[in-house]
């Protein structure tokens, strides 16, 4: 499957009349050679697949990484160029839209006369998109490890905690049964706070009646999981409830909507279509959903400006959310890949309404 991949890539030296392409972004790096440390460079030509890393790395490379040749720098640019010079490369890709400005500039200083950077934006993006067979395991065991995570921690989930301590314990769940890392800060907004689409978790101590909305995820062999739950802490007020009621229906209409061929830009439709008929369009301000993968917001998005069509294979997020300021709010967030004349749910932990005691 690597070797698949370095062909696709191979396929740009054609198009672009290069010698090599450089990448010079971990998930791309990962993506093409398996390697999960967080520094290196891989230089793609015609027949040869270079892994550069430093000391630190050498041996973690060369028990993981899959490529023709692995070699070691002392300086990373420097050992670039040195590479660079030695193949007598002319015309080099690299990253334009991920590498560094300061960075490009070096490489350019550095450079040998006759060698030309030629701006490939963000390759790769499109092949990443759709998920091969390794990949759909891999997301989907960290979608299986949320589900554990919060069932463990749903006793927490009371008045009287604060969010924080939720998003901690939430973190230590996942961390205990294998995630590498959290995906990013979760975010718990309890009460009116649910208004912020944002919310990272705060001191603030849940009160009975109030909604409590929960975005979490983790990474797991370099793939990630992302999901959101909006629990009620006991009985909530009726606006509440219908809140929750209209985000779950628009959620249900997109993921029954998502499949190969339709755009997008339909299915955020499908979603904001129905939020606006429950009189709560100004409260839904964020696109449906995004690709999730080795990042955790890639390619592709969902939302009304949305370009994309969905291909068997990919992964993304849906996930409506209303959020109104004084009152509080709901976000309902699945992951789920395409499948041919639909798509299914990666992650596992349901979503009907859901009152935990007080
Ligand atoms: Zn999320
Ligand atoms: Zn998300």
């Amino acid at each position: 499957m690597l070797e698949d991949r370095a062909f696709t890539a191979r396929q740009q030296l054609q198009t672009d009349e290069l010698d090599a392409i450089l990448f010079w972004s971990l998930p791309n790096i990962c993506y093409l050679t398996g390697f999960t440390g967080t520094d290196g460079a891989v230089l793609v030509t015609a027949d040869t697949v270079f892994f550069l890393t430093d000391s630190r790395y050498t041996t973690q490379a060369k028990s993981q990484v899959n490529a023709t040749e692995i070699r070691e720098y002392q300086v990373k640019l420097d050992g670039i160029i040195a590479l660079l010079d030695e193949l007598g490369a002319r015309r080099v890709g690299f990253e334009s839209e991920i590498v560094p400005v300061a960075v490009w500039e070096r490489l350019q200083q550095k450079s040998p006369e006759r060698l030309a950077w030629v701006p490939l934006g963000r390759p790769l993006t499109k092949l990443r998109g759709r998920k091969d067979a390794s990949e759909l395991d891999l997301l989907s065991e960290a979608a299986r490890l949320n589900a554990a995570a919060l069932e463990e921690i749903i006793p927490l989930v009371r008045p009287g905690a604060s969010e924080k301590a939720i998003a901690f314990e939430l973190e230590l769940a996942l961390r205990r049964r294998g995630g590498e890392e959290k995906a990013f800060d979760f975010i718990v907004a309890s009460g009116e706070r649910g208004a912020m689409p944002h919310g990272v978790a705060s001191d603030k101590i849940l009160q009975p009646g109030e909604l409590v909305t929960i975005d979490f995820g983790t990474r797991f062999r370099g793939y990630h999981s992302d999901e959101t739950v909006t629990l009620a802490l006991g009985e909530v007020a009726d606006d509440l409830r219908r809140i929750y009621d209209c985000v779950l229906r628009a959620h249900d209409l997109a993921l029954a909507g998502a499949a190969p061929g339709v755009s997008l830009k339909e299915v955020d439709a499908l979603a904001r279509d129905y939020i606006v008929s429950c009189g709560y369009g100004d409260y839904f301000g964020h696109g449906l959903g995004h690709g999730v993968g080795l990042e955790v917001h890639e390619y592709p998005t969902a939302s009304p400006r949305s370009e994309d069509l969905i291909e068997e294979g990919m992964v993304f997020t849906i996930e409506p959310g209303i959020y109104v300021p004084g009152l509080g709010g709901v976000r309902i967030e699945d992951m789920v890949v395409a499948t041919p004349g639909g798509c299914r749910c990666l992650t596992r932990i349901p979503k009907e309404f859901r009152i935990l005691p007080v």
